[in-house]
């Protein structure tokens, strides 16, 4: 089996989707490697780093033997058109924003696992590049929002006077939100959560934090959350407006699968933050958790800085290839039996993951789950 890995070419994009610690686990499995040449250079790691692969100047020559196409971000138009009938694509695609991606894949019969549709069910943990990449976005929103900050997280005792320790108020408690609990309590502020899912309680306590509880339950399927009604919505800010005034740093991570991000703060409540107070809103690409968050920017409304980062785990594009490497082998080794590539349209989590398959979209591959 060839397997052919991009390098990527979105502007701010740092990972890459093979990391040398993968490579002996690919081979081991049969797997012939190339690559494109320097394809992990952002994140300082040279080409002879990884062995026995075979680098590549031509991406269109690279991906037109390979059976197999890694990357993070969906490719090029040319790349797909250039690839075998019949390949397999793993990446992320999010479908909806890649109309003209989606046609050329099924045009050219492309085998594509879209990394962002792995089901959340334990057993497909190992293979989850979104809880992956969502964790590290959880660590770094805090360490961003120290850097935007003139006060310290923790207490700190020196001979001058007592500082701190700062509020941190987390809103949105998946899995980058309780990542950004973890690390703020590690940092020594005092961390609240909050969501509309009542088990989040549990596990914003078990991290340390409090939870702040609206009284309302917007639990959805699938363990995701819903919208909220205009009445759910006007108790909710009620109940959080004190907790949003009295916090130095605030993070959000909300969000509902297909629908823009719930706006979780108003201007009316950046109007009355304390001065000097920084949010982080990680749903950003979503649109954003406050009404003042413009996507990619940082800004300063009054006193209150609002700070919107787009495509977070690029800037920890180490160790965020290291974990995004590893789900996509995870999710290869599902499919490279005796260094053939064969797909079990019965298994739950290639059937869920494929978004493309044999020129039709895969809503319509019929398994038995889902026929
Ligand atoms: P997500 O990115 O979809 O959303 C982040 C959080 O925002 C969620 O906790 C959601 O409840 C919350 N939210 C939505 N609207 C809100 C609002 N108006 N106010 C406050 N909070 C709001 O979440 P995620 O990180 O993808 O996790 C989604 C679910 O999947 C969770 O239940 C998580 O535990 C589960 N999960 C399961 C597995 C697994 O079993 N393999 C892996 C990862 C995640």
């Amino acid at each position: 089996v060839n397997i052919a890995v991009l390098k990527e070419t979105q502007p701010h994009e740092c990972r890459v989707a093979l990391v040398p610690s993968v490579v002996p686990k690919l081979t081991k499995l049969g797997a012939r490697l190339h690559m494109h040449t320097g394809a992990a250079d952002a994140i300082r790691v040279s080409d002879s780093a990884y062995g026995e692969v075979v680098f590549m100047d031509d991406r269109t020559a690279l991906v037109a033997n390979a059976d197999v196409v890694l990357c993070v971000q969906p490719p090029a138009l040319d790349v797909v058109d250039a690839m075998k009938p019949g390949a397999i694509l793993l990446c992320f695609v999010y479908a909806a924003n890649e109309p003209e991606l989606v046609k050329r894949l099924l045009a050219r019969h492309i085998t594509c696992f879209a990394m962002e549709r792995i089901p959340r069910i334990s057993r497909a943990q190992a293979m989850d590049a979104l809880s992956s990449q969502s964790a590290l976005a959880g660590y770094y929103a805090v360490a961003l929002g120290m850097t935007h900050m003139d006060r310290v997280l923790p207490k700190i005792t020196s001979a001058a006077g007592v500082l701190g320790p700062a509020k941190v108020l987390v809103m949105g408690l998946g899995v980058a939100g309780l990542e950004a609990i973890a690390t703020a309590q590690r940092l020594g502020a005092v961390v609240e959560g909050y969501d509309v899912r009542p088990e989040t309680r549990e596990q914003a306590l078990s991290l340390g934090a409090t939870f702040v509880d609206t009284g309302v339950d917007a639990t959805g399927k699938g363990g995701y959350a819903r919208e909220l009604t205009a009445e759910e919505k006007t108790k909710v800010d009620a109940a959080l407006t004190k907790h949003i005034q009295a916090s130095d740093l605030i993070i959000t991570t909300a969000a509902i699968p297909g629908k823009a991000s719930p706006k979780l703060i108003s201007r009316p409540q950046v109007a009355g933050m304390k001065p000097g107070a920084v949010i982080v809103d990680l749903s950003a690409e979503g649109g954003g958790n406050c009404e003042a968050t413009q996507p990619g920017e940082t800004i300063r409304v009054g006193g209150v800085t609002i700070v919107a980062p787009l495509n977070v785990p690029s800037n920890l594009g180490a160790d965020a290839s290291e974990l995004y490497a590893k789900n996509q082998f995870n999710l290869l080794a599902l499919m490279l039996h005796d260094n053939i590539v064969t797909i079990d349209w019965t298994d739950e989590v290639l059937a869920k993951t494929a978004l493309t398959h044999d020129g039709k979209l895969c809503d319509a591959v019929k398994t038995p789950e889902h026929s």
